[in-house]
């Protein structure tokens, strides 16, 4: 089975694992805050807060963001459930903004239309949540302008998107947002098997992040409240978590770090690929913004008549190809529609998902197998 999305292990990877398991600390050590530190230099951010996965980094930007009971955020309904479960874990609402049919990534002027009409009703939101779907980054600075404008704070998901950049800014960068949220799953452009990172450049927000990663709990000397008790002595200030990033992932991640570089440089000849072949056909790819540079997580194309999508897609599968569907719209979800939420809510974000289907993109990918996966993607088309 030619596999959607899988990580690329190298036998250095596994060493660095187990020199882990033979040091002093699995946990706690010092391969964390090098591997923050990695992330800073990669993306320029001042500030980078490991976590145990993308999902926990996105609830605890929420946090720190003061998102709370009463309060509201707004994402995309093309993701994963994680970008809008965090706000609900906050006890706050979650509301989504419409796609741009072109990228499914969250549409600026249905941004812009939503924040008026939000704003005439006093209810703005206090936070939203762009993804950067399949790597390709959102058109960040007319989001960030719509967001300064309303005074509205920005966490871009971008789970997809490490080693990406949007003109001369790395993904991470926050230039255009608050907080930047990684994830490290197996899947995605490196892994810790379970991980994820968060970015600022904010240093209150840097801190609190620290804070709400582990119990809430301070141990720097200058920030204690209370008299020191002795060297033995820390301080819960938040009702933190144990979100905590491991000494073995961290190690996995700094390694698969020093590769980043060469797989997204695969990820996009791949892609160029499957563009090229597609170029003439009734196939289209869901391409990067102009001017940027995609870390090419999925390879999404949309196929001509969404009636066929599912026959298709067994016949893929039929032929050893595990083609996926990314994503299933998150309002139309079970508990969202318990929420309230209904078809026809993101008419646009539904139509996409209509038509989408997520063909293997991964290091381990040749270009072979794309023209493989594309001669049989046509031929069932064409059925
Ligand atoms: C994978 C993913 C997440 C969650 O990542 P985890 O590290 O698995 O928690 C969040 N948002 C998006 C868009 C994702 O693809």
């Amino acid at each position: 089975m030619i596999l959607y999305g899988r990580q690329d292990i190298s036998s250095q990877d596994i060493a660095a694992v187990v020199d882990v398991l033979n040091s002093d600390y699995l946990t706690q050590g010092p391969c964390v805050p090098a591997f923050e530190k990695a992330i800073c230099e990669l993306t320029h951010a001042a500030h980078a807060v490991a976590v145990n996965s993308a999902t926990s980094a996105l609830h605890i930007a929420c946090l720190a963001l003061e998102v709370g009971a009463g309060d509201l955020v707004w994402t995309s309904p093309i993701t994963f459930v994680a970008s809008a479960n965090c706000v609900l874990y906050c006890g706050a609402e979650v509301d989504f903004v419409d796609v741009d049919p072109a990228t499914g990534n969250m549409c600026p002027q249905a941004l812009k239309d939503k924040l008026e009409k939000a704003k005439c009703l006093g209810r703005l939101p206090k936070v939203i949540i762009p993804v950067h779907l399949a790597g390709h980054c959102c058109d960040m600075q007319a989001i960030w302008a719509l967001a300064t404008e309303y005074g509205v704070r920005v966490i871009e998901d971008a789970s997809h998107g490490i080693g990406g950049s949007y003109g001369e800014h790395k993904i991470g960068a926050c230039r255009f947002s608050d907080i930047t949220v990684f994830s490290f799953h197996p899947v995605k452009i490196i892994t810790t098997a379970e991980g994820g990172m968060a970015t600022t450049n904010d240093a209150v927000l840097a801190k609190q992040l620290a804070l709400y990663r582990s119990h809430g709990i301070t141990k720097t000397a200058a920030d204690m409240l209370r008299p020191d008790e002795g060297p033995w002595y820390y301080e819960q200030h938040e009702l933190g978590f144990n979100y905590r990033m491991t000494e073995l992932q961290a190690a996995l991640g700094l390694s698969q770090l020093g590769r980043l570089q060469t797989f997204v440089e695969i990820r996009n000849r791949l892609a160029d690929g499957y563009r090229n072949a597609f170029a003439a056909s009734v196939v289209q790819t869901v391409d990067p913004l102009a001017g940027s540079l995609s870390a090419y997580h999925l390879q999404i194309v949309r196929l001509p008549d969404p009636a066929k999508r599912r026959a298709i897609f067994e016949k893929m599968h039929a032929d050893g190809i595990q083609v996926h569907v990314h994503y299933f719209p998150v309002h139309l979800q079970p508990y969202y529609l318990g929420l309230g939420f209904a078809k026809g809510d993101f008419p646009i974000a539904e139509k996409f998902y209509d038509e989408i289907m997520t063909l293997p993109l991964h290091p381990g990918v040749s270009q072979e197998q794309v023209e493989f996966i594309v001669q049989r993607l046509m031929l069932h088309v064409s059925a």
